[in-house]
């Protein structure tokens, strides 16, 4: 299990459009003591995306030798792309002790979980799903296409909300923001993150 003194895994899931880009980077801004780990990933990059701050873009030649020099802490296919979280960083960074925020999908969020049973996870649902196909829509970052895929892929995904810590709803972006703060919060203030206090 993990030690007091290393630091804590924060598994963020959610379906596509639901808003984790937009809560991670509002906790982000809140707080200094947990980092992002940037994911890989062989999706091209959307209008506004920056190489190294929102993914590393990749071809799937390359992440194919990531899988295989077995780099990734996980990795997942999602929507017709590969996503994966670069296992190093994760590593590291938990060690400094830091904590860390992942936005992966759910077969991802599993499979950490088994590895490292200790992560906290945190799914994050719409307010409805009608908010959520608006939001889809409205982001205009995806064919109509690839939006209704998104669609049916997060009908299978809030399916397994259930076996989260938590849930958070996100309504209101700076309340889903304060809830996770929150959750991020009373994680850290577990007796057993505080032991060398007694
Ligand atoms: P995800 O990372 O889950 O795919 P994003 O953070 O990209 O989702 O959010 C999808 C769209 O919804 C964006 O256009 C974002 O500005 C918007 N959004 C996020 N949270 C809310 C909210 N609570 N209410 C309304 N729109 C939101
Ligand atoms: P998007 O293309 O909208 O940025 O991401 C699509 C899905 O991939 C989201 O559910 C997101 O959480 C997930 N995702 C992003 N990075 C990773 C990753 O490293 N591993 C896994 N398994 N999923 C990821």
């Amino acid at each position: 299990m993990e030690q007091f003194d290393k630091g804590k895994l924060f598994i963020i899931s959610g379906p596509s459009g639901v808003g984790k880009s937009t809560v991670i980077s509002k906790v982000m801004a809140l707080r200094d003591d947990v980092c992002f780990s940037i994911s890989v990933t062989t999706r091209a990059p959307r209008q506004g995306e920056t190489e190294g701050e929102d993914y590393f873009f990749v071809s799937p030649e390359k992440f194919e030798a990531l899988v295989a020099g077995n780099l990734l802490l996980e990795h997942a296919e999602y929507v017709g792309n590969r996503y994966g979280t670069p296992a190093e960083y994760v590593r590291e960074t938990r060690e400094s002790g830091r904590s860390v925020i992942l936005d992966i999908e759910v077969q991802g969020a599993a499979a950490v979980k088994d590895r490292m049973p200790e992560a906290v996870m945190v799914f994050i649902l719409p307010p409805g799903a009608e908010e959520l196909e608006n939001r889809l829509r409205h982001r205009h970052t995806d064919s109509e296409e690839k939006v209704q895929e998104r669609l049916l892929q997060a009908k299978r995904e809030c399916e397994k909300a259930h076996s989260y810590d938590y849930i958070v709803v996100n309504d209101d972006p700076d309340i889903a923001a304060k809830e996770l703060d929150s959750i991020i919060t009373a994680e850290k203030c577990r007796a057993a993150e505080r032991l060398n206090y007694i």
